[in-house]
């Protein structure tokens, strides 16, 4: 039985990865969820899968969810804030930590996890792209596991030989090809995007998602940080990552080899897919999807991404090009972007231009320990803010 911890089990990850957890009794029990606000969400999710601790954003979010709680006759112990997420993703009675807060909120508790030796399923791919470097060295220095949750990442996964230990050169890897949808803007007038709304923005195409990352799609940043936790993940330079877009996202990404062999992961796009490869790695169990249907499909095209309709994705190779710093200050100012956008106090292009100004600022210096990465991200956001009219 392997005993696991869900940070941000209110989310689209959270809740796939309890539709997952649900289908397989025997194999897996919660030990703690996380939320940061949904109470009666994360009420009902602690009555069907009854966690010993419950973790929430503030006191009066605490206060509310042990009323819920007590009406229901239900013991589990309520937490709230940042040290309780790293206590119940570090604790003794938890084997597996699924990493789903989205933001850089995520960072610590991911941290916390790697550092007490858990098996990290890592969604949140925020904090590899603030601290790629720190959270692979408390990964190697503890004995943890990290299993890529990003479909994206998932898939190259999969289509990396076994025992792969992050030098592509010794396994005849030529090249990693991320493969992205495009997002809800790929065909439409460059010129309008400037007048795109927040709806608009967030209906992606194949994917179902929490905001964040839907608009992080559409300007394709998600795209960007991803590039970024690829290669973290994978010790692959920039050079050696190109992104590929592929509408129809079936194809989840793919491994280029010397001996021009291409290895590629096909599946409907639904996160549970990578959620339950991850979750019982090297098994394989049933994840509630079906299996796609290719002659249905009937064709997958691939085209490569404009740069000037996807300026952001530019940045981002840019940061991993700089380094250090740079990566988390591009992360903190577009969290700060995004936010204002679905708060409709920016429009959709000034995302990127917003980005460009902060990274332009704050040039990249070195990063050797979590405080200075905070820092860093502290100070990209206050640069931010200062830069949205009031
Ligand atoms: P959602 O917005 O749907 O969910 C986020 C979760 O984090 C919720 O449980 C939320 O609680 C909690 N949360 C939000 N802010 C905080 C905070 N400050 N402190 C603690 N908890 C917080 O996000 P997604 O599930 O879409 O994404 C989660 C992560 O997974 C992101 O990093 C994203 O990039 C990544 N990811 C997502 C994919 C997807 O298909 N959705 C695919 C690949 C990666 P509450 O509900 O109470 O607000």
């Amino acid at each position: 039985m392997q005993h696991i911890t869900i940070l941000g089990s209110t989310g689209s990850i959270g809740v796939s990865t309890l539709d997952v957890v649900a289908r397989h009794p025997d194999r897996y029990s919660i030990y703690a969820l996380t939320a940061q606000n949904k109470v009666e969400e994360l009420a009902q999710q602690c009555a069907r899968f009854r966690p010993k601790v419950a973790v929430v954003g503030s006191a009066a979010a605490a206060q509310k969810l042990q009323e819920l709680l007590r009406i229901q006759g239900l013991s589990t112990q309520v937490e709230y804030g940042e040290t309780a997420l790293c206590a119940v993703a570090s604790a003794n009675e938890c084997d597996a930590v699924m990493a789903a807060i989205v933001g850089a909120a995520g960072l610590a508790p991911t941290l916390a996890a790697a550092r007490a030796g858990k098996k990290v399923l890592l969604a949140n791919k925020e904090a590899l792209v603030m601290s790629g470097q720190l959270l692979m060295d408390a990964v190697a220095a503890n004995g943890s596991t990290l299993m890529p949750i990003d479909s994206e990442h998932n898939a190259i996964f999969q289509c990396l030989p076994d025992g792969y230990g992050r030098v592509p050169a010794q396994h005849g890897i030529a090249k990693i090809l991320l493969t992205a949808s495009g997002g809800p803007f790929l065909k439409r007038p460059v010129e309008t995007l400037e007048h795109v709304t927040c709806e608009e923005a967030v209906a992606h195409p194949k994917w179902v998602m929490g905001r964040k990352i839907s608009v992080d799609s559409a300007t394709m940043m998600n795209k960007g940080l991803e590039v970024i936790e690829a290669h973290w993940l994978f010790g692959v330079p920039a050079a050696a990552i190109d992104v590929v877009i592929h509408p129809q996202s079936v194809v989840h990404s793919m491994v280029s080899y010397v001996d021009g062999s291409v290895l590629a992961q096909l599946g409907n796009p639904d996160m549970r897919t990578p959620i339950a490869h991850a979750l019982a790695y090297p098994e394989r169990i049933d994840s509630g999807v079906e299996a796609i249907d290719l002659v249905k499909i009937a064709q997958l095209t691939f085209e490569q991404p404009d740069l000037q309709r996807f300026p952001c994705l530019k940045l981002a190779y840019d940061a991993l090009h700089a380094g250090g710093s740079t990566p988390a200050v591009m992360n903190a100012a577009n969290e700060v972007a995004v936010q204002a956008f679905l708060d409709r106090r920016i429009g959709f292009r000034m995302i990127d231009r917003l980005i460009a100004r902060v990274m332009d600022a704050m040039p990249s210096c070195a990063v050797d320990d979590i405080e200075s990465v905070c820092e860093q991200d502290r100070r990209a956001r206050v640069l931010a803010n200062s830069y949205i009219q009031p």
